[in-house]
């Protein structure tokens, strides 16, 4: 952890030159703890933004069971992408709470970068921790690190093959190397940031569209509002806008 005297690393304002953006992540809910407010925002500036989630959260709610917990997350997931804009959801079904990194994920991560052919692809933290000693979870780390080898698989035409003869259902595809950036919300190695103030509403109801989520975790007292305002705040600073959404940039090109 950082002192309380030590002036906060200032952040860079995040490139918005692009079209098109997927993001990749485990769980319904991942995006809203930390990036829903700036989908808001890019949706807003007529930016493409599509969603995918690598499981189904089913395994998140302790008193339900996953056949019952699955369609409710996914309920609430695709309600929650509507309240910033984003109506395609995708979810491909791998088990919740369980994922390895590997091949295996490479290879379904690289199809759907395939599919949807965009300029950035976005996904959550998968450092360690949180910052501090908060543990980040097996899912997280699991998904980033393979989003981060599945954009580079995505644009080499002998790595996952098959998926370019038209032989799966999905029809013919072509490589894609035209991801530019992966970005990660929430990494504690944040350097860049885009300004939230405007669209901070729309990311809070974004969190709130997973009540049955929330009630779950029995965190009766979590407010979604105060939670997200605490973070955009302090990320806020560190750009110079009232509230603002950190990210970590990884440049998918060479010579950077
Ligand atoms: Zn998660």
């Amino acid at each position: 952890m950082s002192q309380p005297t030590e002036t906060p690393q200032p952040l860079e304002h995040l490139d918005e030159t692009w079209q098109r953006m997927l993001c990749v992540v485990a769980h319904p809910d991942d995006l809203e703890f930390g990036a829903a407010a700036a989908v808001a925002r890019w949706t807003g500036q007529g930016k493409e933004v599509a969603y995918c989630m690598v499981t189904s959260g089913e395994a998140g709610i302790d008193a339900l069971h996953p056949d019952e917990a699955r369609p409710l997350r996914e309920q609430e997931q695709v309600d929650s992408a509507r309240v910033v804009g984003v109506d395609v959801v995708e979810f491909l079904g791998l088990p919740d709470g369980v994922l390895e990194y590997g091949v295996a994920l490479r290879r379904v991560i690289a199809e759907v970068v395939r599919r949807h052919r965009p300029d950035i692809v976005l996904t959550g933290n998968f450092r360690e921790t949180w910052g501090g000693r908060n543990l980040n979870q097996a899912d997280h780390i699991a998904v980033g690190q393979a989003v981060l080898d599945a954009v580079r698989d995505a644009g080499n035409r002998w790595v996952f093959p098959e998926q370019l003869t038209g032989e799966r259902s999905v029809g013919t595809l072509e490589p894609w190397g035209g991801v530019r950036e992966v970005w990660a919300f929430g990494s504690p190695q944040a350097t860049h940031a885009v300004d939230t103030t405007d669209s901070f509403d729309a990311g809070v109801a974004s969190l709130e569209a997973h009540r049955a989520y929330i009630d779950g975790l029995g965190w009766e007292d979590f407010d979604a509002r105060e939670f997200l305002e605490g973070m955009a705040r302090a990320s806020g600073q560190r750009l110079g806008t009232p509230l603002a959404a950190p990210f970590e940039v990884f440049p998918m090109g060479w010579g950077e």
